[in-house]
């Protein structure tokens, strides 16, 4: 017989029923019927590797990679905690790192798919230079399987299946300089889209490059890493947001295919650095949105991280592999924000709904308005010297150059 799922044993159907009447009346029992076809073959979390697939040759794109052990003809990488053993000639999961004689090489590096200037409130990080712009790239390849993937026609494809550009590292420097010229609120590069954990070495290679120009490097990661590759980023990189994807193992497994306590002990090594740290929580109507969750996340955070990190709650929206679901009710986002609040977190916002007041930054002593957005704009920034300028009261984050 085959073994029941997380998501078999959450969503069963009247449970299903319940929260549909609950939260989104109109969605039908047709929905239960698509959504349980499609996740009945879900597997539990996969070593699968790409046996025999690397290219015969290296290209320009190629670099010996960082965080791996050898055996005779066998390597180990030891980037993520997934820690690939690669035969000759076989590719890692994350579809980037390959066996090439006996040594382990990235095919990610300098070759993004991706190149776009964002605002850096979209990353999102709230508490990071606001009103500024990140140049942000990716490459193709990733270490999780998001069933919910937004970017998943890049992160779930190999480096040589899409166009990219030819930006090396020093190309890339030249690049944003050049950008940064035309357009002075650029301030920082983001390794973004797809996880940048799938271009490690150039994320790496390039922030160092990028800080000798006085240029800042933000990373938006799922955080699934080893401690050792995460306190190297973390040396190289001015801030991190990490995805923390729900707060219950059978979840992060099931959807994400990656183990809760791997980013748990990631995110802890962020909190100790000296980059900047963001927290964002994506709800997925039925799968993480358990109000006890919730809680139990907050009291995590508060208990190991500190009340200062901001906590993002984010809207889902159907992509992927999980079009049947319903995008997340604005009521639930409400409640994890005000559960966070509750147990003591001072900075919790609700994201992917435009146009919120919850998208402010309050002031946690006087409850003044800090900082108000709208949308990616900043209409008010009342800070001073890093400190509210109604109380004076200090408001965590990096407010300047
Ligand atoms: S980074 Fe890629 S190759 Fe390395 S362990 Fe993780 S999935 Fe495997």
């Amino acid at each position: 017989m085959k073994k029941k799922t997380f998501l078999d044993k959450n969503i069963t159907r009247r449970e299903f029923v319940k929260k549909s009447i609950i939260v989104v009346g109109g969605v039908s029992l047709a929905v239960y019927a698509i959504k349980n076809s499609l996740f009945k073959d879900v597997d539990t979390i996969s070593t699968f590797t790409f046996r025999n697939d690397a290219p015969e040759e290296l290209w320009k794109w190629s670099r010996e990679a960082d965080f791996y052990s050898k055996n005779g003809k066998e390597v180990q990488c030891n980037l993520c905690p997934r820690g690939c053993f690669l035969g000759p000639a076989d590719r890692g999961y994350c579809r980037t790192r390959i066996n090439k004689d006996g040594k382990l090489y990235t095919l990610s590096y300098g070759n993004p798919t991706s190149v776009h200037v964002d605002p850096i409130e979209k990353k999102p990080l709230f508490h990071y230079l606001p009103g500024t712009k990140a140049f942000s790239i990716a490459t193709n390849g990733c270490n999780l399987r998001c069933l919910y993937c937004q970017n998943w026609d890049i992160s779930q494809k190999k480096p040589e299946e899409t166009k990219f550009f030819d930006l090396l590292p020093e190309a890339l420097v030249e690049a944003v300089v050049q950008a940064k010229e035309k357009d002075p609120a650029l301030s920082s590069v983001a390794y973004t889209y797809s996880d940048p954990l799938a271009f490690y070495e150039y994320m790496v290679d390039s922030a160092k490059l990028l800080r000798k120009q006085g240029i800042k490097t933000v990373v938006i990661t799922a955080g699934y890493f080893t401690p050792e590759s995460m306190k190297e980023l973390a040396r190289n990189v001015d801030a991190i947001k990490i995805d923390l994807k729900g707060f219950n193992e059978d979840f992060y497994r099931e959807v994400t295919s990656a183990h809760l306590d791997g980013v748990l002990e990631a995110i802890k090594i962020v909190n100790k650095s000296d980059a900047w740290l963001e927290i964002v929580n994506l709800l997925v109507p039925t799968l993480n949105d358990d109000m006890d969750e919730m809680r139990d996340m907050s009291r995590w955070v508060v208990d190991n991280i500190g009340k200062d990190v901001p906590i993002h709650f984010s809207r889902f929206h159907p992509d992927y592999k999980l079009r049947n679901l319903p995008a997340t009710p604005i009521n639930s986002l409400k409640k994890a924000r005000e559960i966070a609040i509750e147990e003591g977190i001072n900075y919790a916002y609700i994201g992917n709904v435009p146009h919120d007041d919850y998208e402010n930054t309050y002031c946690p002593k006087c409850k003044s308005i800090a900082i108000e957005r709208i949308g990616y704009i900043i209409k008010q920034n009342n800070i001073v010297d890093g400190k509210c300028s109604e109380c004076g009261e200090r408001i965590a984050g990096v407010w300047k150059l």
